[in-house]
């Protein structure tokens, strides 16, 4: 459904990324994975839209979108959760949400609702609670619950992981694996690279701005490569 080919990335002079290329099918999670620097936050950056790439194409379910504004890709059914979150911290739980669905009719809000309270049970409880005010695993909740709210078909989330207890990140991941249950593709940039690599069908190295290594998630974690310099054994 994504395909992204060959694109080039620079911020001014500096040249971001070289060309890479990857794809995310129907039904998969894809993990992309690398260094700090290596064009993770990039890629995903210019897949949303956020940044134009020089070069290449990015096709989602065969329209070309790599010129559109950020509003559109999402209209299409691009999601994601950005680095670092960027909630609004004076909003509630509630009124987070709400902004994520900024497309979407009243009855459609409302089935998404209940659908994102399903996943997260927690983020009902507090629906009220300013967003500011909750705990970092709650508040990586509500951003994956707001990009939920546009009904995304293609979720990216980038380091989600960050800062959080290794107890919530394997919750966070089974979340993950649940969202993709219900039909919505994954493309997740993770330093957890062991744990993503485990849930993932296929993941991408991506080192100084370019696909380095890729297969399935099994695959990569039998790489010699991945296992010295990523996982340390
Ligand atoms: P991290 O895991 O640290 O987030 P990353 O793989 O996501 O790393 P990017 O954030 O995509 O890496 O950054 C790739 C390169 O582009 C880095 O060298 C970074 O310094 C540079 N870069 C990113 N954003 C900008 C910007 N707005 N202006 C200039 N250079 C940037």
């Amino acid at each position: 459904m994504l395909e992204v080919n060959g694109i080039n990335v620079f911020y001014g002079k500096f040249q971001a990324l070289w060309g890479p290329s990857l794809t995310v099918k129907k039904g998969e999670i894809v993990a992309l994975i690398g260094p700090n620097g290596a064009g993770k936050t990039t890629t995903l950056k210019a897949i949303s839209g956020l940044i134009k790439p020089s070069e290449g194409t990015i096709m989602f379910n065969n329209t070309r979108i790599d010129k559109l504004p950020p509003h559109q890709i999402a209209k299409l059914g691009i999601g994601l959760v950005p680095e670092g979150r960027q909630l609004f911290e004076k909003l509630t739980v509630h009124e987070n949400l709400l902004m994520g669905a900024y497309l979407k009719s009243k009855s459609e809000v409302r089935d998404t609702l209940e659908f994102v309270f399903q996943l997260f049970p927690r983020l009902k409880e507090r629906r009220n609670q300013l967003a500011g005010t909750l705990s970092g695993g709650e508040q990586q909740m509500l951003a994956v619950a707001r990009a939920l709210m546009l009904r995304p078909s293609l979720l990216m989330i980038d380091e989600m992981s960050l800062g959080l207890m290794p107890k919530l990140v394997s919750q966070l991941f089974k979340v993950v694996e649940r969202i993709r249950d219900e039909g919505v593709s994954i493309l997740i940039v993770e330093q957890h690279v062991e744990s993503v690599l485990r849930m993932s069908n296929r993941g991408y190295l991506m080192e100084q701005g370019r696909i380095v290594l890729e297969g399935t998630g099994d695959e990569m974690l039998k790489s010699d490569y991945i296992k010295k310099v990523y996982l340390g054994v």
